[in-house]
């Protein structure tokens, strides 16, 4: 949410749990079936789950309750305290749907109930987007809120509750930004979500949205594990020399992947024979340069090389280890391990073949630093 509503939480806090057990007149309908819509939730979320606007932890303590690793936010310190004092093993970060802390732990679904309503729809999409980027490959979001059918069917759910003299609830449905289904549905599907909904009570409906990957130019482009299988390889310009991730290990080491494309994807590759002599020779080579290759290896669709570093976090320093590498091949006279002994296809390599590779990308040393 944005934070305009923060006072009002802090204030309800204490009395929140009383209001979801039906205690509150005004908010009886609002809150029925609380238990069941708070368990639907739960049963469908998976995996690393990441919890916007834990409230008083209702929903935590059932995500818990299936063995489920989660996250929370919450703007409320009232809330957060309470929270805390259910759920002490929790992780619960000062937050909103806007501003969080960075996870960088992959999130399998993102769940909230009764709180997606505090953002305006302008923000709702916003924020549905940025779903789109932090959910992994399979991802979803799943949760419960108020939610209308049309402005018809809104503004008769607000005369209802005046014409009781439940004016606390008729001034928060005008007061918060309350959507319509069909709104709501539009924002998701556009950033490529499925959408499905099941009505709860007379005010809230349970929603799943999943997440089927980047959409670009009519192809549906599933989310993946592998970084590179998210690159759009029609967009690069190859050579080029790229940082791929930074994996960092339990004890803080680094590994530093790069990928050093030396022919333009689906327009040109490398010959095998002569990518084979081009692995033996810089496998050789680039470790005279630099103590901290763990491995460099051709790609299978023969267009370039995948180099992993440990602890070494110049990019300037792998160009030029890079280039003294390719200098070593156009000098050599021999590829190095050439036999059946030491090699698994003795038979299939061509040292003029990497010559010409080697020869090629050093002339376009230049364009090295350009990926797209
Ligand atoms: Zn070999």
């Amino acid at each position: 949410m944005g934070r305009e509503f923060v006072e009002i939480f802090e204030d309800w806090a204490e009395d929140y749990d009383r209001t979801v057990a039906g205690e509150n007149p005004e908010y009886q309908e609002v809150f029925r079936n609380y238990e069941e819509i708070l368990s639907l939730v739960a049963d469908n979320s998976s995996g690393t789950v990441l919890e916007f606007g834990v409230g008083t932890g209702n929903l935590s303590e059932k995500l818990f309750e299936k063995g489920l690793d989660v996250i929370g936010i919450e703007p409320s310190e009232a809330m957060r305290i309470i929270a805390e004092s259910k759920l002490p093993h929790m992780t619960i970060l000062d937050g909103d749907f806007l501003l969080y802390p960075q996870i960088t732990r992959p999130i399998n679904t993102i769940v909230n109930t009764y709180a997606f309503h505090h953002l305006t729809d302008e923000e709702k999409a916003k924020v549905i987007k940025r779903f789109s980027e932090i959910l992994s490959p399979g991802g979803k979001v799943v949760y419960a809120d108020t939610m209308f059918a049309s402005e018809f069917e809104k503004n008769r759910k607000i005369n209802e509750a005046k014409n009781a003299g439940f004016f606390t609830l008729s001034e928060d449905l005008e007061r918060e930004y309350y959507p319509i289904i069909n709104n709501v549905k539009n924002m998701f599907t556009k950033q490529n979500f499925t959408f499905y909904t099941k009505q709860m009570n007379d005010f809230v409906w349970f929603v799943i949205a999943d997440y089927k990957g980047k959409k670009e130019e009519g192809i549906i482009l599933k989310k993946m594990n592998v970084e590179s299988f998210n690159l759009d390889h029609t967009k690069v310009k190859a050579p080029y020399v790229r940082l791929v991730g930074v994996t960092v290990g339990e004890n803080g080491d680094q590994v530093y992947k790069y990928d050093i494309r030396f022919k333009q994807p689906n327009k040109e590759h490398m010959e095998m024979a002569g990518l084979h002599s081009l692995e033996h020779l810089m496998a050789e080579n680039i470790r005279n340069h630099m103590d901290q290759v763990l491995d460099i290896s051709p790609m299978g669709c023969q267009t370039g090389f995948y180099l992993s570093l440990l602890n070494h976090d110049s990019y300037d320093e792998v160009l030029k280890a890079l280039e003294k590498t390719l200098q070593d091949v156009l000098e050599a006279d021999e590829v190095p391990a050439c036999n059946e002994v030491q090699c698994g296809w003795a038979q299939n390599h061509s040292l003029k073949g990497a010559q010409e590779i080697a020869r090629e990308m050093l002339l376009k040393k230049d364009e090295w630093r350009e990926v797209f």
